[in-house]
């Protein structure tokens, strides 16, 4: 069984993030996997050790110089990695980005599980493991905290996933998509064979022809503006005096006198 792992490229959170006339910058720091992806493919790899899966494979969508991500998976250990990359994908939205996923999913033989992590830490929906599923007709669990069993002979996957609620075990027939938490493991670091190994990798491009993308699907979602986040003036004044009942009554009184109450 193949397990594909879908790896996003992200800014660093220690980057400084700017927006000027509507565009976002992001300098200081050279761009990362997303958090969220080592998790996701630590658990491919743990499965391929455990003999439940026979290829690891990383695909990453985004344009030829976004490839930081997929190449710490294939430091990591992933068998294979490719990089879908067309003008057509420029500024797409999750719309998109699930339909040029999925098709090239499609393209893949013996695929049983994806693996997502739960959300990229720039866009941040969190939208686009579960649109992956539904274009594949696939069941989709989200927030899995523990693979607590892999049939596939049966094809069965038997998950633990964590709730705001609790923790709720789901069995799903194989292929199934998933999106794990940061719980679900501890990711290696790349070795210096993983990242010579990486730094020497040749990642095949697929454009959208590659990938069949279907130019009826367009985003729909556009950003028209980005701007910085408003930087709130505020002040704390402290409210002096000798016992609580003092300083409650002097709060009062400022609080009658600002309209408060
Ligand atoms: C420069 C820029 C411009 C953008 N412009 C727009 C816009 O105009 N309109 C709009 O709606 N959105 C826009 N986006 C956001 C973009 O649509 C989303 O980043 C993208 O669709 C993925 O959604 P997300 O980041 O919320 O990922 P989530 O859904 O939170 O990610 C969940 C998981 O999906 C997988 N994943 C996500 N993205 C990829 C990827 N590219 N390759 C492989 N796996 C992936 C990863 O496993 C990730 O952990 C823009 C993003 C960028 C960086």
């Amino acid at each position: 069984m193949r397990v594909v792992v879908c790896v996003k490229e992200t800014p660093d959170t220690a980057a400084n993030i700017e927006v000027s006339e509507g565009i976002v910058t992001w300098s200081g720091t050279s761009p990362v996997i997303n958090p969220w992806d080592e998790y996701a493919v630590e658990e491919s790899l743990l499965l391929k050790e455990k003999g439940l899966a026979t290829v690891c494979t990383a695909i990453t969508m985004g344009n030829e110089d976004t490839c930081e991500g997929i190449k710490h998976a294939i430091a990591m250990g992933v068998d294979e990695a490719v990089l879908v990359s067309d003008p057509a994908l420029a500024k797409a939205d999750t719309l998109l980005t699930s339909h040029a996923l999925s098709q090239a999913i499609r393209r893949f033989d013996h695929v049983g599980l994806v693996i997502f992590g739960r959300q990229a830490i720039d866009g941040d929906t969190g939208q686009t493991a579960v649109q992956v599923g539904r274009r594949l007709g696939w069941n989709t669990l989200t927030y899995v905290s523990k693979i607590l069993a892999l049939d596939v002979i049966a094809g069965t996957i038997t998950v633990e996933r964590m709730l705001e609620q609790g923790k709720q075990v789901c069995i799903g027939r194989l292929p199934t998509v998933i999106s794990v938490l940061k719980c679900i493991n501890e990711p290696r670091y790349p070795s210096f064979i993983g990242l010579r190994r990486a730094s020497q990798f040749e990642i095949p491009v697929w454009s959208g022809a590659d990938v069949m993308l279907d130019p009826a699907v367009t985003s729909k979602v556009t950003w028209p503006e980005v701007s910085n986040v408003p930087v709130h003036a505020g002040f704390a004044e402290i409210i002096e005096g000798t016992t609580a009942q003092e300083k409650a009554e002097k709060l009062v009184e400022k609080l009658i006198a600002d309209k408060v109450i």
